[in-house]
């Protein structure tokens, strides 16, 4: 067990550094991070174990309802006595939303498209599904006029989706369309999110959530807004705003097993999208920093930590909302957040920046190899590896999807990479 999260600084940020954020600043931490939360690093003995086990079945019940989720993560292995209490309960947890990718589903949710672990989706019963088009692998594909994806329209589409969600998710009670794009404060429940509710099945709690502009020109990441239907009118529900600032406990699921040569390349695009919510998430924490910075040390209003900027704020959430709006509108704001001046924090910060440097190193040496195996057009290396990602995508049951093998969305994202330009810089 790794211990990533520091406590720096003589203020009251800790900095979880297994977080990943959204392009919105949105944070979602990893299923396995998730279930070995290294704050609560303790494990019980086998002896202490051992008596737990001689309570009386209620007694056990009732103290496992208070663990939280690592412990319960660990109880569902250990134990079958506690185990189906501890699943239930691990499970059933309203206030954590596993997030799901929304054009994966849109596509029929087939297993090749997706770095989801299938088994585990079967279990989750609070899921969010999300269709902004960062984050997932046929956004670009599909918004530039549909090619190369196995997306429908219309009912057609509508129909796909909730066939995939039933069968990925037979235990799902409440799911959450989340739409892409923010709009104004005062629009109505996003559209497109509604009318691909009017297709989901009876006994599923639906609602639809979307980010509002802060401002004028500005987003923040804790201005979503969340309707639930109401469906006592069934033929017309209606849609009640019942949160502005919904902010849930975001998990992505475990992921896949990734086999063969299609599972290397998957792999590999899944950690360079990684290693890009990572890029985001220290952005967050640089901004948090500076924010408690000014709060706990200098006692003082904020100053942007941007040197070409310098803005100051009266109030501290001032700063991360000037900091949303500039990191996607304005180029004053490029690059790597200043860090306030303390040592600690900013050695923490370094050693964090280095092990993401190496990340990214690894990730283009991996690239470098896959594209040297690759080979020459016409050449036999060309021939072999192509036939080899074709023939798997073919008859590996993990790789399984509608398309076949040369028009499926996969096949022509490898070749694009093998070929192609490096991906464009995350900030
Ligand atoms: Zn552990
Ligand atoms: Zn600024």
């Amino acid at each position: 067990m790794v211990f990533t999260t520091a406590h720096v600084g003589p203020w009251s940020t800790s900095l979880n550094w297994d977080l990943r954020a959204t392009r919105f600043g949105e944070m979602r931490l990893p299923f396995r991070q998730y279930v070995h939360s290294g704050q609560n690093e303790r494990h019980p003995s086998d002896d202490e174990f051992h008596r737990f086990l001689q309570l009386p079945t209620e007694l056990q019940q009732y103290i496992v309802s208070f663990c939280d989720p690592a412990t319960l993560f660990q109880l569902m292995h250990v134990s079958f006595t506690t185990r189906q209490k501890a699943k239930k309960l691990f499970w059933s947890d309203p206030t954590t939303r596993y997030i799901i990718d929304g054009q994966w589903l849109l596509a029929g949710g087939h297993p090749r498209h997706t770095n989801d672990n299938l088994e585990a989706l079967t279990h989750m019963q609070y899921i969010e599904v999300d269709f902004s088009f960062y984050g997932s692998v046929f956004v670009m594909e599909w918004k530039e006029g549909g090619y190369y994806t196995d997306i429908r329209e219309g009912e057609d589409q509508r129909t796909v989706f909730w066939m995939a969600l039933r069968r990925r998710f037979p235990r799902v009670t409440d799911v959450v369309l989340t739409e892409g794009n923010p709009n104004r404060p005062e629009t109505p429940a996003p559209e497109r999110a509604t009318q691909l509710a009017t297709g989901s099945p009876d006994g599923i709690s639906i609602s639809v959530s979307q980010l509002r502009w802060y401002s004028d020109t500005c987003i923040c990441p804790s201005s979503r807004y969340l309707w639930r239907r109401n469906r006592s009118n069934h033929e017309s529900p209606t849609w009640e705003l019942t949160e502005t600032s919904w902010n849930p406990r975001r998990i992505t699921p475990p992921n896949r097993k990734y086999s063969g040569l299609v599972g290397a390349y998957q792999l590999l695009d899944h950690n360079d999208m990684d290693l890009a919510e990572l890029d985001n998430a220290r952005q967050i924490h640089a901004i948090q920093a500076t924010v408690a910075y000014y709060l706990h040390v200098r006692q003082a209003p904020c100053v942007c930590p941007f040197p070409l900027c310098g803005m100051q704020f009266e109030q501290p959430d001032e700063l991360v909302t000037h900091y949303s709006q500039e990191y996607l509108w304005s180029i004053d704001h490029d690059g790597r957040v200043p860090l306030p001046p303390c040592e600690s924090l900013r050695s923490a910060f370094e050693r964090h920046d280095a092990s993401l440097e190496l990340k990214r190193q690894r990730l283009s040496d991996e690239m470098a190899r896959m594209k040297a195996a690759w080979g020459e057009p016409g050449s036999p290396e060309r021939s072999t590896v192509s036939q080899q990602f074709l023939q798997q995508l073919r008859n590996d049951p993990l790789y399984a999807g509608e398309k076949a093998p040369e028009e499926s969305e996969i096949w022509f994202r490898y070749q694009r990479d093998m070929i192609g330009q490096e991906h464009p810089p995350i900030y």
